[in-house]
């Protein structure tokens, strides 16, 4: 059998094998790596949500001075 670790992420314990030593303010804890990759990841979610929200928004002002430019075009006519 092997040995287990208190996860205090997940408050389960993991296969001594998937957990790493965490610092944290408290003190030193252990996390399963799992745990630590899908906080990691979450916040790479977040950092490519926002880049995609900044592009929207770069779209749509590009979108609404073409469309300026259009109604100008228009009105010279
Ligand atoms: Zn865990």
């Amino acid at each position: 059998m092997s040995e287990t670790i208190y996860c205090y992420c997940c408050r389960v314990h993991h296969p001594k094998e998937e957990m790493r030593r965490f610092t944290t303010r408290a003190g030193e804890r252990w996390r399963c790596l799992r745990s630590i990759l899908a906080a990691g990841s979450s916040r790479q979610a977040r950092d490519a949500f926002g880049e995609r929200q900044t592009r929207q928004n770069q779209e749509s002002s590009r979108r609404q001075l073409d469309w300026q430019a259009d109604v100008r075009k228009q009105g010279s006519f």
